[in-house]
């Protein structure tokens, strides 16, 4: 007989997982779950969740990503998420980028669930697919991280007004406050 001691296993509910969260667990070994990339719910075998990335709705997404991941660099092989991934690391981590010097050259980094190699899923859990093709990556707050929090997907004129707001407010805070407190005072 073996000798080893059975645990108790984990409880099923209320689990994550990096693709969704179990909210329900059935007598007929069924549960429910909640998909992050999607934010709908639905009903699995428990025995089969284990293996499952999304609720199957980004089957067609992460076969096409598989494929690049896999060797299949082609450009049209690569969806648009994984290509905005990709290049707001660039951006951040890499001098040779075109753009670095206004990212990873003034300090912005991509936060650390996003920053490793195979953290594309999560970053798409995150983000979510891009709603409609007219959209780009943009910080919420320009002088912040590439976070899950402030990071977003908007179009051009959304970015346009956001960095001009970010840009008054800058002025403002510095010509409104009293020069009374050089503590506070923060050289841009
Ligand atoms: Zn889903």
């Amino acid at each position: 007989m073996r000798r080893t001691h059975r645990r108790k296993p984990r409880p099923l509910l209320g689990r994550i997982f990096p693709w969704f969260r179990v909210t329900a667990t059935f007598s007929d070994k069924t549960c429910r779950i909640f998909c992050f990339a999607c934010r709908k719910e639905k009903a699995f075998p428990k025995k089969s969740i284990y293996r499952l990335k999304s609720c199957g709705c980004l089957r067609n997404d992460l076969i096409s990503l598989n494929k690049t991941v896999h060797g299949h660099k082609r450009k049209n092989h690569r969806t648009v998420e994984y290509t905005a991934y990709m290049n707001l690391r660039s951006r951040c981590n890499n001098p040779n980028n075109p753009e670095y010097h206004r990212y990873g050259g003034r300090g912005v980094k991509v936060c650390k669930r996003w920053a490793g190699t195979h953290d594309f899923p999560k970053f798409l859990a995150d983000l979510n697919l891009k709603p409609s093709p007219d959209l780009s990556i943009d910080r919420i707050r320009s002088t912040g991280d590439y976070t899950p929090r402030n990071t977003r997907w908007a179009d051009a004129r959304t970015q346009r007004l956001n960095q001009r707001r970010m840009k008054r407010n800058r002025s403002l805070a510095t010509s409104e406050r009293p020069s009374k407190s050089p503590k506070t005072a923060v050289q841009e």
